[in-house]
Order: structure tokens, then C-alpha cells, then sequence
């Protein structure tokens, strides 16, 4: 059996799309709301949302096989306003741990609880080279000295009030997207990316006329960040999940951006043997490019699942991902490998 062909066109506008799209954990709606406009247009699948705001899209078959579930996150790391300053700048409270020299000049969006939106960049407080030399590169790069300069006229705390920023408003950091020659340059890759090979999986399988041979339940989730995304919104007759989620790649790590990973092992222990077997005879079947790798400081949202009391076999995919968390990349080679991977898990029993 060969598997549909994916369209890769499609594939990269979307995810552009997407990356573009600010959602923050906590703030990501607008992310799920996309979601829900693009999967509505396939008739084959049933879409709901659980409490918390994730989006569940159900592709329902006849077959006495028990269902299984693919998960991946929209919600990204980002920020909030922590406090306004007596200059009128900001100081954030991170969501997600993003790293302060990651984004430091970054272009931000404040968006107000009144739905307004405010243009402005992080800097750290020593900025000036005219003033502080040398010496502002050895400022350290702390929740203190880091600042959002509003690109609006205020020097005092009342004028940025008056702007409509208040305390917890959302901050999100321009992702920087950018398409070269297969290559996919942006923040945020971690997990857009793979909600787009979840979505090219299924127009694939959609417009080839194929379909899961049994029930599948695909979680769209919005908490995955702060850890808990997942915990809640897998159906409980799931029989096995599989997290696609990126995989690390850098010094000492096996996986890298030509290939998918099938992660063994991360800071939460291992993945299921089972499934995990049956994932790496997939993909030697069907000549996908993967890697097994493990590692060091991960966490996915089906383990989320599990600790949540989620009784499923799990497994972990996805495409690898340069500089997670930061300035991230992803080649297509690498995204693609995942998608087939989803396609050809789908298509067998
Ligand atoms: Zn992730």
C-alpha cells in the first residue's frame, strides 16, 4: 500500500498561516479558532470542544477495533504584563519559560482585555550603547531588567494605563516566519508544525478518498506549555495515543531536521514498547526517514494524559526541530516524514 501523496503547497501556506496567528498559552484561542475553520471543511469529521477550550475533531468509522487519538498543541510559550513601570514600559511574567536572550529586541503585540492591540519590543533596561557600552551586554537577562518599550507616547504609568494596558494582558512575540529552500525559520515551530502534519494528514487521506481504518480522535490542544494540556479531552475508549510533538535536535542528539524522531525516553521516563514497535514497523514499511532519540528536558501532552490517569498505550513523533524554544527550524524533509508517519499509523490496523 502506498500512501496519499501529501500537498506540500498547502502544507507551508497553512502552517504560515498558523505561526502568524498569536496564541500564547492561556490567550490561544484565536489558534483553535483557526482550526476549527479549516477542519469544518471536511464533512468526514465531527468537531467539539472540550471546557477548557481545546478542539476535538472526531473522524468516526465502522470497525471493531477500539478508537485511537493523535494529539498536538497550538498554545506557544509567551508572556504577560506583569507590571507597568513609573516610565511607562512593562515588565513581563513569561509563560512557558522562554529564555529572556531569545527574544531580546523581539517585536511584541500587547493585546488588552478591552481588545485593543499595542506595538512594542523587548529590551533589556541598559539598552542604550551610547550610554552603557560594554557594560549593558554583562546586564543579566532577568524578569528585572527585561522591558517592553511601548511604540505609543508614554514615559509615565498613567499614560500607558490610558493606553488600555493593564496587569495580565497578553503579551506575544513576533515568530519571524520565514520559507528557504525547504527550510521553515520560525518561533513556534513547537507544535504548529505538527498541527499542520496533523491537518495535511488528514486533507491527504481526505482527498484521496482514504479514511482511518478505525475511529480516530484528533485533540487540538491549548495548555501544552504549562504541562497540563492533554491531561483532560482523549475520549476514555482510546485505546492509544500517539503525541506529535517535535523532536529535539543539537549537540548529543540523535534526531535532526531530514528525518522524524519516535522519542523513547524524556524527563518524564519512557514511552509505551508496545506501540512504540509498532510505530518503528510503520515506518520501515512504508521507507519513512526516522530516528529513535531521547530526551533530556521534555515533557509531551500524552504524558499529561497518563499522569491524568489516561489509560492508553503512548507514543511520541515528530519532525525535528533546530533550537527548540528559540529561534526554531524544520525542513520539509523532516516534516514530511512525520506526516507520512501519521498517514501510514491511520491506515493500518
Ligand atoms: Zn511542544
Amino acid at each position: 500500500m502506498s500512501l496519499p501523496k501529501i500537498d506540500e503547497t498547502y502544507f507551508i501556506n497553512f502552517l504560515v498561516d498558523l505561526l502568524n496567528i498569536p496564541s500564547p498559552t492561556g490567550f490561544a484561542e484565536p489558534a483553535i479558532e483557526f482550526m476549527e475553520k479549516e477542519l469544518s471543511k471536511y464533512k468526514q469529521l465531527q468537531l467539539s470542544r472540550t471546557r477548557k477550550g481545546a478542539l476535538v475533531a472526531a473522524w468516526q468509522v465502522e470497525s471493531d477495533l477500539p478508537p485511537v487519538a493523535l494529539t498536538a498543541h497550538v498554545d506557544t510559550l509567551g508572556a504577560v504584563v506583569k507590571e507597568i513601570k513609573s516610565n511607562g514600559r512593562l515588565k513581563l511574567s513569561r509563560i512557558g519559560g522562554i529564555q529572556w536572550n531569545t527574544v531580546e529586541t523581539e517585536g511584541v503585540w500587547i493585546f488588552t482585555s478591552k481588545g485593543e492591540k499595542v506595538r512594542g519590543s523587548v529590551l533589556i533596561d541598559t539598552a542604550s550603547g551610547h550610554i552603557y557600552g560594554p557594560a549593558g551586554g554583562e546586564t543579566p537577562r532577568n524578569d528585572d531588567h527585561m522591558e517592553v518599550r511601548l511604540d505609543a507616547r508614554t514615559t509615565s504609568e498613567k499614560e500607558t494605563r490610558e493606553l488600555g494596558i493593564n496587569i495580565g494582558d497578553c503579551v506575544a512575540f513576533d515568530p519571524r516566519v520565514e520559507v528557504t529552500h525547504g527550510f521553515i525559520r520560525s518561533r513556534f515551530l513547537d507544535d504548529k508544525a505538527c498541527v499542520a502534519n496533523l491537518v495535511a494528514a488528514i486533507k491527504s487521506m481526505a482527498d484521496s478518498g482514504q479514511g482511518p481504518v478505525r475511529s480516530v480522535y484528533f485533540l487540538i490542544s491549548n495548555y501544552e506549555e504549562v504541562g497540563h494540556g492533554a491531561a483532560a479531552g482523549i475520549p476514555s475508549d482510546v485505546a492509544e495515543l500517539v503525541t506529535v510533538d517535535m523532536a529535539v535536535v543539537g549537540n548529543g542528539q540523535e534526531s535532526d531536521e531530514f528525518h522524524a524522531t519516535l522519542c523513547i525516553k524524556d524527563s518524564g521516563g519512557p514511552y509505551h514498547e508496545g506501540l512504540n514497535k509498532k510505530m518503528r514497523a510503520l515506518a520501515e514499511q512504508h521507507k519513512i526517514p526516522y530516528k529513535t532519540d531521547v530526551y533530556p528536558l521534555y515533557g509531551s501532552d500524552g504524558e499529561a494524559f497518563w499522569r491524568a490517569g489516561g489509560d492508553v498505550a503512548l507514543s511520541l513523533i515528530g519532525p525535528g526541530i533546530d533550537a527548540s524554544h528559540n529561534y526554531e527550524r524544520a525542513h520539509m524533509d523532516g516534516l514530511n516524514a512525520t506526516t507520512n508517519w501519521i498517514m501510514a499509523y491511520l491506515l493500518s490496523e
